[in-house]
């Protein structure tokens, strides 16, 4: 399980501070909620880890390991994202979306049935699913096949960016309430973004509240 370190991250766009200065320490099997305003770099912070976004200074270690020092692709693979435009592929069925990594990496047919069937109940959609396309589905059930295509390769680290943002208030609590209950079987470490203080007190072991690019409180729920 994952630990994450932050030292120091700074990230500018010209002379705009998006992340100022952020000192953060992730501990392994977490679910860390990133909350605070639109624009307060919640976004911007959480993409240094996987390096879509590079900081100007700092650094950002995965079990003492510079991010630096990983493959970018590798890096990519073993850490889960999940946004909000899940961005499922739309001549795809969900099977296929679900598969795309594992079927890169060259696993069996066998295997890879197996492998969507469990992530299906996972994600709590029915096995016939599979063959769907995604227009096929509601927003609900997208998120859900994203989420699962995201944990295809078992990753340890899951990044979630406002997962549920685009889902109507009873789905959105609908899902929130299921991840509540899979997060403790996931057994892996997760940083959440969210600007809706409810989830983050439903789903969050830890909270960090950003403001204007820094950190400025990270504690327990209560
Ligand atoms: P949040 O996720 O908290 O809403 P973001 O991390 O998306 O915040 O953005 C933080 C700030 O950085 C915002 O003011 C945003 O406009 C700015 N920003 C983000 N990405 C870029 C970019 N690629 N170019 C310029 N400004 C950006
Ligand atoms: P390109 O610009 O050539 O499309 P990218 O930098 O977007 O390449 O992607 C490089 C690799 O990282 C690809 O294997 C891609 O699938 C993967 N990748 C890109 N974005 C993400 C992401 N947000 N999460 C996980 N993997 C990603």
């Amino acid at each position: 399980i994952e630990n994450v370190k932050l030292k120091n991250v700074t990230k500018r766009y010209g002379n705009f501070k998006a992340v100022d200065n952020v000192n953060l320490d992730v501990i392994g099997g977490e679910l860390l909620i990133l909350i605070g305003p639109s624009g307060s770099g919640k976004t911007t912070l959480l993409r240094t880890i996987n390096r879509l976004v590079e900081p100007d200074e700092g650094e950002i270690f995965i079990n003492g390991k510079n991010v630096k020092e990983f493959d970018v692709v590798e890096l990519r693979r073993s850490i889960g994202y999940v946004i909000q435009q899940i961005g499922l592929f739309p001549h795809m069925t969900v099977k296929e979306n679900i598969a795309l990594l594992p079927r890169l990496e060259g696993w069996s047919e066998e295997e890879i049935e197996n492998r969507v069937n469990e992530l299906l109940d996972l994600v709590a959609l029915p096995r016939e699913f599979a063959n769907r396309y995604p227009h096929q589905l509601s927003g609900g059930q997208q998120q859900r096949v994203g989420l699962a295509r995201a944990l295809a390769l078992n990753p340890p680290l899951l990044l979630m960016d406002e997962p549920f943002g685009a889902l109507d208030p009873i789905l959105r609590k609908q899902l929130q309430e299921e991840f509540a209950k899979i997060k403790e079987t996931l057994g892996r470490t997760i940083v959440f973004v969210t600007h809706d203080i409810e989830e983050a007190f439903r789903l969050g072991d830890r909270i960090a509240i950003m403001r204007k690019g820094k950190l400025i409180q990270v504690g327990y729920p209560d």
